[in-house]
């Protein structure tokens, strides 16, 4: 099992050291041939205009797309949540995403009064500890569809971190705090996900 993070901008390398630390073969992906080779995926944070356009230059928006249609894990941070919403509001002119999560979140979402702060966060599915997040110009999810399940609130009601079948996402940053649980989960669902794989290439009168 090896998983890749999405290195084309923004903040890969801490997302590489926390995937190694749990243990994963982490690798950075920038190409195609790259992508191939890797059973899940991070998208980190970062600009997701410039993450948008450096992965149509670099021909991968597409085999992206193939990719989390099929069904790889993929989990995507703050800009790399972005790339995954299939509805961009606030995005600049002509910007475009991968797709994939059924939400619609809103870039830039605190605007510049609160660009940058610190919360502790209850995530029933992390278990008891709060998650303390840090949000960095962070988009919040304004409308989930039916299959995508809010984890995690601010006080307000906002939702900050979502979860669609094999696809994670947080508007905050767990790669810049010493709690990996966001990751483990990750990892956990590329697992799971590679082990169904093996079963269904084998046939389902073999398992
Ligand atoms: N504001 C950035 C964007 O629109 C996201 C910021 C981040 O990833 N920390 O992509």
């Amino acid at each position: 099992m090896r998983v890749g993070v999405l290195a084309l901008q923004g903040d890969f390398r801490e997302h590489l050291m926390v995937l190694r630390e749990l243990g994963a073969d982490a690798i950075p992906v920038r190409r195609e041939s790259e992508l191939s080779q890797v059973d899940g995926l991070v998208i980190p944070g970062g600009e997701s205009s410039v993450m948008d356009k450096l992965s149509r230059m670099f021909d991968i928006a597409e085999p992206l797309k193939a990719r989390i249609a099929a069904g790889m894990p993929v989990y995507g941070t703050c800009a790399g949540l972005i790339m995954l919403a299939d509805t961009v509001l606030d995005a600049i002119a002509g910007q475009q995403s991968l797709g994939g999560f059924d939400i619609a979140v809103r870039r830039n979402a605190f605007g510049n009064q609160l660009d940058s702060f610190e919360t502790d966060l209850d995530i029933a599915e992390l278990g008891e500890l709060p998650v303390h997040a840090v949000f960095i110009r962070a988009p919040v999810v304004e409308t989930l569809g039916p299959r995508t399940h809010a984890l995690g609130t601010l006080a307000d009601g906002r939702v900050v971190a979502v979860e669609q079948g094999n696809l994670l996402g947080t508007s905050f940053h767990p790669e810049m705090t010493d709690d990996y649980r966001f990751h483990a989960r990750f990892l956990d669902t590329v697992r799971a996900n590679a082990s169904v794989e093996v079963a269904s290439s084998r046939g389902s009168g073999e398992v």
